[in-house]
């Protein structure tokens, strides 16, 4: 099973998995929120208009989200395979991806949906420390950095996302709530549905998903 969405409120850890398990099949992990954020940091159009939905929590119009990721399923390496991390995240988006895929003959393995509290989600997101070079992600408490405020891999200062302040984050859990979550029933209407529980530790719901998709933990 190489064909892969995480699915999931902010914070639920879909991107601290998909980095370890994309690496794991050597397939792309294709995070919607970090190539918009790329596009924020390059200043090119796109990310000019995407940024301020980013910044009020919001979500970027769909028919951008579905043209990038039209865009980078279309590159070889997507060829073999897939994590979809952060997208789809509306009905419209589901939709867009069907179309895509049905267009590149191909079809999702499974959608695995990871089920977290939301005081929990609070406290992840609030801690969440990210690399401004390398992408990596931390917590304060939960996955400390080693050397202070400095990443593991690559020694830069870490940076707490704008987005990532708690009056942004309960609107984006609100956006979560009305926007996202109707995919839950899509995709059991099309029995790719699968739900671990987020709550684990990394390791413990890594297993978790190893398990669902066939790979020995
Ligand atoms: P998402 O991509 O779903 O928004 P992240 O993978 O960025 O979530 O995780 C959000 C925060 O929670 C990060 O600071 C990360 O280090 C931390 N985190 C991820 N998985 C766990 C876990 N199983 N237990 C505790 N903290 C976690
Ligand atoms: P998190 O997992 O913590 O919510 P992401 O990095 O996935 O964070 O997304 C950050 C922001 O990027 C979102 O709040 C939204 O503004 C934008 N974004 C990311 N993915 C999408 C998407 N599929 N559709 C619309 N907006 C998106
Ligand atoms: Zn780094």
């Amino acid at each position: 099973m190489t064909r892969l969405v995480f699915l999931g409120p902010p914070g639920a850890g879909k991107g601290t998995q998909a980095r370890l398990l994309a690496a794991e099949l050597h397939v792309p992990q294709i995070a919607t929120g970090d190539m918009l954020r790329e596009a924020v940091a390059a200043q090119t159009a796109l990310g000019l208009e995407a940024r301020r939905y980013m910044d009020a929590g919001a979500l970027v119009p769909d028919d951008v989200v579905v043209g990038l990721i039209a865009e980078r399923l279309a590159q070889p390496d997507a060829r073999r395979g897939f994590i979809l991390d952060g997208f789809p995240r509306t009905l419209a988006q589901a939709e867009g991806l069907e179309r895509l895929l049905k267009d590149l003959g191909q079809g999702l393995d499974r959608v695995i949906f990871f089920s977290v509290s939301e005081p929990e989600l609070l406290r992840r997101l609030t801690g969440r420390r990210v690399c401004p070079t390398c992408g990596s992600t931390f917590h304060l408490a939960f996955a400390p950095p080693k050397a202070g405020d400095r990443c593991d891999r690559c020694g830069s200062a870490l940076v707490q996302r704008k987005d990532d302040r708690e009056e942004t984050v309960r609107a984006r859990l609100a956006v979560y709530a009305t926007q996202t979550v109707p995919l839950l029933d899509y995709y059991r209407d099309r029995h790719l549905l699968s739900t671990v529980s987020g709550e684990g530790d990394v390791a413990a719901v890594g297993r978790a998903i190893r398990n669902l998709v066939g790979r020995p933990a």
